[in-house]
């Protein structure tokens, strides 16, 4: 298996676990450059909505891994299959000011530089 399949599985495993309709709908797995491996979930409360990547980035972050290698996102449908889901405006924000050179897996044979997928972005 290669190194996205894995991330790919992950993601899939952690919605299959805290799977819930409308809230845990979406999964994340990154890999960080020292090789380890977080996940996260989607929360949605009344009026916020917290992506999958903003939890497992925050994981990593914890743990003092602020340095992404790879990243994706799949999205469990009503009908139970999947899909990759693309990070929305500001996870890509997020992920170009820790780790612009991240790959963000969008399918098994799509992958994009994470400062590709905003190009001319607010820099501070
Ligand atoms: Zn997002």
């Amino acid at each position: 298996m290669n190194k996205s399949n894995v991330l790919i599985n992950e993601a899939r495993s952690i919605i299959e676990l805290r799977y819930k309709k409308g809230s845990h709908t979406v999964g994340s797995a990154l890999r960080t450059k020292s090789g380890k491996i977080y996940s996260g979930i989607s929360i949605n409360g009344l009026k916020l909505h917290l992506c999958a990547e903003w939890t497992a980035i925050g994981r990593a972050f914890v743990e003092g891994e602020t340095e992404i290698e790879s990243i994706v996102a799949l999205h469990r449908k009503e009908d139970g299959s999947f899909e990759f889901y693309p990070p929305c405006a500001l996870c890509r924000e997020l992920l170009i000011k820790y780790s612009p050179e991240a790959t963000v897996i969008l399918s098994e044979a799509e992958f994009h530089k994470a400062s590709d997928l905003l190009p001319s972005a607010w820099k501070k």
